[in-house]
C-alpha cells in the first residue's frame, strides 16, 4: 500500500510539470475510464445516462461532458448506498466519511483505501509543492478525525489532531506542546486563533507553513493568520468527495487546478462561463472509483483564469473561489452579492464579536451579532446602513443581538446564509 501511494506520489509530483496538452490527454483516459466505470457499476448513473440517452462511448472530449445532466448533492443524500456506491464493494471494508452539509442533511461518502490513499497523495503534491518535507510534523484543526495516514506508519508526516470544537484557550495550549511544523484547518478556525493569538500576545508555536481550506480565505484573513502564526499560509481548495481540486502556488495568481485527478467545469446557466465569469464549481473525480461524483455540483462558485502560471506549471487556474453559491445574497433586480463583499465590509466595523447575517427574503435581512467591547446602538446603524449601501433600499434589515451564535455542522460559522432561490 505504501509502495503504490509513493509510485502515485512520484507520477503526481512529475504531472504538475507537464505541458498542458499532455496533461490533457491524461485527463481525457481516465475520464474515459471512470465514465465507463460508473456506467457499468453503479445503478444511479446508469439510469441518469440512460434518460439522457447517452452512452459511454459518446464521451469523446471533456467538452462532451456537458450532455451529462449534473448531479447535486440533494440528489445523492436522497439515495441508498447500493443505488450510488459502485457493484461488489464491501461497504465494511470503505472509509465512511460524513462531509461537512452547510447545506442541511450531510452525505455520507464511502472511499476504498485505494481511493482514499491516492487522495491523500493528491494533498500531499500541493503541500510538498508549497515546502512541505517528508519528516514535517502537521497539526489539523478538524471537526472530524481524519483516517490515518498510509506514510504515519513509517514515521513520515505525523499528525496532531486538533478539534475545532475545543476552546480556543486549549488548542492554543496543544499547539505551544506540538510545536508543529506545519498547521492545517479550515480559515474559519484559523482565523479564530489568529485573533485570540494577537490579542494575548501568544508565542511559541513557530509553524513554517499554515495551510488553508474549506472556507474563503480572504486578503484581510489572510494578512491576519499570517502576522499572528509568524508563517506563510497558503490557500487549498478541496472536497471529501474528489479530493484536492485546486491549490496555490508560492507565486499566488490563483489555484492551480488538478486537472490530472480531476474534471473542472464553471457553469453559468446552463453553459461554459467565460474568462472572468462567476460559474458554479461543477467537478468529476477522476479516481472516486468506490462512489463515482460525474458532473457533480460542489455547491461552490469560481472563476476561470486563462492566464499562465509564471511558476512554469501549466495546471490551468482558477482565479478565484467566491463561496458557497447558497450563501450569495440577491437584490430584486436579481443582482447576485459574492459573500466576501458584504462580509469584508462588516468586519471593518468596531464592536462585533461574531456575525451571521441572513437574506430570509428579497425584503428580509437580519443580521444577527454577538456584541464585542466597543458594541453600541451606533454600531446597529453602521450594519443597517453598510448591508442598505450595497443591498440597496428594498431589504428591510434587523439587528438582532445574541450571547453567541452557535457553530454550524461544519464545524464554522457561515457568516451570510441566503434562503432567496437563486440561478447561476
Ligand atoms: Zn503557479
Amino acid at each position: 500500500m505504501v509502495f503504490r501511494s509513493l509510485l502515485d506520489l512520484y507520477r503526481l509530483r512529475r504531472n504538475q510539470w507537464l505541458k498542458l496538452s499532455e496533461l490533457e490527454k491524461i485527463q481525457l483516459r481516465k475520464l474515459r475510464r471512470i465514465i465507463k466505470h460508473a456506467y457499468e457499476n453503479v445503478p444511479y448513473y446508469r439510469k441518469l445516462f440512460d434518460l439522457a440517452g447517452i452512452r459511454p462511448e459518446d464521451i469523446k472530449t471533456a467538452r462532451d461532458l456537458t450532455k451529462i445532466p449534473i448531479t447535486t448533492r440533494l440528489q445523492l443524500q436522497q439515495l441508498p448506498p447500493e443505488e450510488i456506491v459502485a457493484k461488489g464493494v464491501d461497504l465494511n471494508n470503505c472509509k465512511k466519511i460524513t462531509t461537512a452539509g452547510s447545506s442541511g442533511i450531510p452525505l455520507v461518502v464511502f472511499l476504498s483505501d485505494k481511493d482514499s490513499n491516492f487522495y491523500d497523495m493528491v494533498w500531499a503534491r500541493a503541500s510538498l509543492a508549497n515546502g512541505k518535507r517528508l519528516w514535517d510534523s502537521t497539526a489539523y484543526l478538524k471537526f472530524h478525525f481524519p483516517p490515518k495516514f498510509c506514510f504515519e506508519r513509517l514515521g513520515i508526516w505525523k499528525k496532531e489532531i486538533i478539534s475545532v470544537l475545543d476552546n480556543p484557550e486549549k488548542q492554543i495550549e496543544t499547539l505551544r506542546r506540538v510545536r508543529p511544523d506545519v498547521i492545517r484547518g479550515n480559515a474559519f478556525g484559523l482565523v479564530n486563533l489568529a485573533k485570540i493569538i494577537k490579542q494575548k500576545g501568544v508565542g511559541g508555536m513557530n509553524p513554517r507553513l499554515v495551510f488553508s481550506m474549506g472556507s474563503v480565505l480572504d486578503h484581510q484573513s489572510r494578512e491576519l493568520i499570517e502576522s499572528a502564526f509568524g508563517a506563510e499560509v497558503f490557500d487549498f481548495y478541496g472536497t471529501t468527495e474528489v479530493g484536492c481540486i485546486a491549490w496555490e502556488c508560492s507565486e499566488k495568481r490563483g489555484f492551480h487546478i488538478n486537472i490530472d485527478t480531476v474534471v473542472v467545469e464553471l457553469i453559468k446557466k446552463a453553459r461554459v462561463a467565460g474568462p472572468g465569469e462567476m460559474g458554479k464549481i461543477i467537478c468529476t473525480g477522476l479516481h472516486s472509483f468506490t462512489m463515482p461524483f460525474i458532473r457533480y455540483d460542489t455547491g461552490d462558485v469560481g472563476i476561470a483564469n486563462h492566464e499562465k502560471c509564471p511558476c512554469g506549471r501549466e495546471l490551468p487556474l482558477l482565479e478565484s473561489i467566491k463561496g458557497r453559491a447558497d450563501d450569495f445574497f440577491i437584490s430584486a433586480n436579481g443582482t447576485l452579492y459574492s459573500p466576501s463583499v458584504i462580509v469584508n465590509q462588516i468586519k471593518l466595523i468596531s464592536g462585533i464579536s461574531q456575525f451571521r447575517i441572513i437574506q430570509r427574503s428579497l425584503k428580509d435581512i437580519t443580521a444577527q451579532v454577538v456584541p464585542g467591547k466597543d458594541f453600541s446602538q451606533h454600531t446597529s446603524k453602521k450594519i443597517k446602513e453598510t448591508i442598505g449601501n450595497i443591498m440597496g433600499k428594498d431589504p428591510s434589515i434587523e439587528v438582532e443581538v445574541l450571547g453567541v451564535i452557535p457553530l454550524d455542522p461544519s464545524g464554522k460559522i457561515r457568516s451570510l446564509i441566503s434562503k432567496v432561490k437563486k440561478e447561476f
